[in-house]
């Protein structure tokens, strides 16, 4: 049967068939994982399959990344790659050396070291300021200078809110692109294109992925031009494309993601909710909540809930929070986010130095147990209980 139009599917229905392909060689509903490195070249000298080595390209890969391109509404598709980080440095390997480039305080910490250490030395000229003041990002912008704007949204690990349409202006007016890591906000609450974003970047370690067993990044872009071109090929040419195994794996957790996101952010809320009255607990940083700073731009650029991270800061300081999280048994102590198991950090002491996370800041990434038990738990911690 074929049609002249596709069905106007939700999201949802194409995600969790992975677009509905069928194996044609044995209409398998699941895909098989391609495995080779190299495929047969035709006798007219030709790759007529469209593949011919493993480190460009990779049918499961390009699986996985049809589902990515589908959620972010990507005209020029979605990459994978081997990391989060992978995928993110090489929007920034893209651009050139002397090109200006204006990042956010509050930023995933790997990235915004690299950005402090690593990017300087390739002649990135790299400024940090608090993208959430509309006016300080708009003074950091250096007409012409400027080639990308970096935001974080929700940034880890405050919450930050930036108001990507916002931001998209300041940024396409000053001659610049915006890119956003949306990977705490997932393409189910944010679309970032949408918005005016030139690239969105998520570490697929986290929602998308869902289940802690893989380590991977995804980008997806508005347009095919010479800049999407050059990330290709510095994905292509520093062998950063994620693997097929991995790439199976994420097109397996892509099918429960909006399942798996509904039942986390529900839980996220109705933790904030308790916490924010909770007598040990100084403050509850999630963008759902009235008072949170960013939570006027959150309710206007996220759909159906504010995410599935929480902070919370312990009253006591450091030694009590890290108390805390020595006391939890069903949240896990643990980096890293977004999965169905419940993790809490103490992220100070990953940051280190020059961080601005609070020393009395711990982590929630919420999973999808029963959010009950997750606030008993983390209250008995809170009050001491052995
Ligand atoms: C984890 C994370 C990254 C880095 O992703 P990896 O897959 O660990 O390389 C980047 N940004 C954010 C917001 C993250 O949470």
């Amino acid at each position: 049967m074929s049609r002249e139009t596709p069905p106007a599917w939700s999201k949802r229905s194409l995600a969790a068939q992975a677009m509905g392909h069928i194996d044609p060689l044995t209409k398998a509903v699941v895909p098989p994982i391609h495995l080779a490195s190299t495929y047969i070249r035709d006798p007219d000298n030709q790759y007529s399959s469209g593949y011919c080595y493993g480190r460009p390209d990779n049918a499961t890969v390009r699986e996985a990344e049809a589902v990515l391109a589908m959620l972010e509404e990507a005209p020029a598709g979605a990459l994978l790659f081997g990391s989060g980080m992978a995928a993110a440095t090489a929007v920034f390997g893209a651009l050139d050396p002397g090109d200006h480039v204006v990042a956010p305080t509050v930023m995933y910490w790997a990235l915004r070291r690299w950005l402090g250490q690593e990017a300087t030395r390739w002649g990135l000229k790299v400024d940090f300021v608090a993208t959430d003041d509309l006016n300080a990002l708009r003074a950091a912008v250096i007409p012409g200078k400027t080639k990308l704007v970096w935001l974080e949204t929700p940034a880890n690990p405050l919450w930050t809110i930036t108001d990507i349409a916002a931001a998209a202006e300041i940024a396409h007016a000053a001659g610049a692109r915006l890119a956003v890591d949306s990977t705490a906000a997932s393409p189910v609450v944010t679309r970032p294109l949408a918005l005016g974003a030139d690239v969105v970047m998520h570490s697929a370690t986290k929602v998308l992925n869902g289940h802690s067993d893989v380590i991977a990044g995804v980008l997806a872009g508005a347009r095919i031009d010479a800049f999407w071109a050059r990330i290709q090929s510095v994905r292509s040419s520093q062998g950063a494309i994620l693997g097929p195994f991995e790439a199976y794996l994420l097109l397996r957790g892509l099918r429960t993601l909006h399942l798996r996101i509904a039942a986390q952010m529900a839980g996220a809320a109705a933790l904030a909710e308790r916490f924010a009255a909770h007598p040990y607990v100084l403050a509850v940083l999630y963008p759902g909540l009235p008072e949170h700073p960013g939570h006027a731009v959150a309710a206007r650029q996220m759909e159906g809930g504010f995410g599935t991270m929480l902070s919370i800061r312990v009253k006591g300081g450091e030694a009590a929070a890290i108390g805390t999280a020595a006391r939890v048994a069903l949240w896990k102590r643990a980096t890293s986010l977004g999965g169905v198991e419940s993790l809490i950090e103490h992220r100070a002491s990953v940051e280190g130095p020059g961080t601005p996370c609070p020393p009395d800041l711990l982590r929630l990434s919420t999973g999808i147990e029963d959010p009950d038990d997750l606030f008993a738990d983390l209250d008995a911690a809170l009050r001491g209980a052995a």
